[in-house]
């Protein structure tokens, strides 16, 4: 165990290893007596309590997060260096535990993503035979990034997603090594198909797939929309553009499965959890434009900000207390009055979006908040630590229009 963990444990008041409920016991405990709504009297000791509940929230999300890894290792029969903890369990521990029964059957999710790679790859063959002006593969934007090559990356993949999504079958990580190791053989194939076509077409030409490749990566030539003019031929730089192309269609047939590895799930239900968005929590005052040789007006606004953004870790402090422990009309009181779309709340320098995901079969889930900050295209959403919500909680919200 490294010693940052040691840390982690250290600030939860814990002896290293020991059980994850434990852990979370010790971590309800810690937020209840840290809790910056309790110091509302004096703003020093609110501005400590607000740093050492940070603090908390990092080290208990660190355990849960080494603990969630070694459970992935454990299922998956990987070799545990950190073995002194007996019972590792994920931190939705206290969510129902995975059903036993045959493991889930990942060769399904494969076989569809590999037959929807056919058939977009014979679509593309198809347009390229029947239409040959047309490049489906070759569209750039700004010269760099092949859109092309990364929307059929992503129709070729979309089979992984739909039958994971539809079965509950899960993507894991190794899922994802196969879809990234067969979009390239698929891109290889495409080639080679390519080329047994075009020497049907040219009998005559006595070239190897090799000498084929290459000279039709040396013959790529830029055709600009703008331009009616013929480009010059990329020469040796056109292994550039291949490299893009392959890059581009193996990471966009990566986007659906890495999006669904990344979702919330039920592992009771096997099924992927559904999310539902709760409201936007104010982080902040609204910005005011003060004059920069206006040092008390200065002050005065950075007061007013960082009241602010107390206040709002305080409710949220206090939503996640709510949501863990069930009460989910408090909840729904609490932030009423914080619609979403609140147009006054959109325009603030930070506002937390809160959501929640949970099961539509068993009563799982958790409270999730984004930190967002900016406007328009300068939108930045970071996710802090979830909060597993109790029974009552999901269905209490569950229930609600
Ligand atoms: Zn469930």
């Amino acid at each position: 165990m490294n010693n940052d963990l040691q840390d982690c444990y250290a600030i939860l008041d814990l002896k290293p290893g020991v059980p994850l409920e434990k852990v979370k016991d010790a971590y309800r405990e810690l937020v209840r007596v840290w809790h910056p709504d309790r110091f509302a009297h004096d703003p020093a000791l609110q501005q400590k309590a607000q740093e050492k509940l940070k603090l908390i929230n990092l080290a208990y999300e660190k355990i849960c997060q080494v603990n969630v890894e070694e459970y992935d290792n454990v299922a998956s029969g990987k070799a545990v260096s950190f073995s002194s903890n007996k019972s590792i369990q994920p931190c939705e521990s206290t969510a129902p535990q995975p059903s036993q029964g045959n493991p889930p059957s990942y060769l399904l999710v494969l076989f569809a993503g590999l037959a929807t790679t056919a058939l977009t790859l014979f679509g593309v063959h198809w347009i390229n035979v029947n239409y040959p002006d047309i490049t489906v593969m070759g569209y750039y934007v700004e010269f760099i990034i092949p859109v092309g090559a990364i929307g059929v990356g992503i129709v070729a993949a979309l089979g992984y997603g739909i039958v994971s999504w539809a079965s509950g079958i899960k993507i894991v990580r190794g899922v994802c090594w196969a879809v990234i190791f067969f979009q390239v053989c698929a891109y290889c194939g495409a080639q080679y198909l390519e080329y047994k076509h075009a020497m049907t077409q040219y009998p005559q030409l006595h070239w190897s797939f090799f000498e084929y490749f290459d000279r039709v990566t040396r013959l790529f030539v830029w055709k600009s929309t703008d331009s009616t003019g013929e480009g010059t031929h990329l020469g040796v730089w056109g292994y550039g553009c291949r490299a893009l192309e392959l890059i581009g269609f193996t990471l966009g047939g990566l986007i659906v499965p890495a999006v669904l590895m990344k979702k919330p799930y039920c592992d009771k239900c096997r099924r992927y959890m559904k999310y539902r968005s709760l409201g936007l929590v104010p982080g902040s005052a609204p910005e005011k434009k003060v004059k920069k040789a206006d040092t008390a007006g200065q002050a005065a606004a950075k007061a007013e900000q960082e009241a602010a953004l107390a206040s709002a870790q305080g409710l949220l402090g206090m939503l996640r207390q709510m949501a863990a422990e069930g009460r989910a009309d408090d909840f729904q009181n609490a932030v009423k009055p914080l619609k979403i779309g609140n147009k006054a709340s959109l325009k603030l320098p930070v506002r937390y979006r809160l959501g929640m995901s949970s099961c539509g079969k068993c009563a799982a889930g958790s409270l999730r908040i984004w930190e967002v900050t900016g406007r328009g295209k300068q939108i930045k959403q970071t996710e802090l630590p979830r909060t597993d919500a109790s029974p009552e909680f999901v269905t209490g919200i569950s229930a609600k229009k």
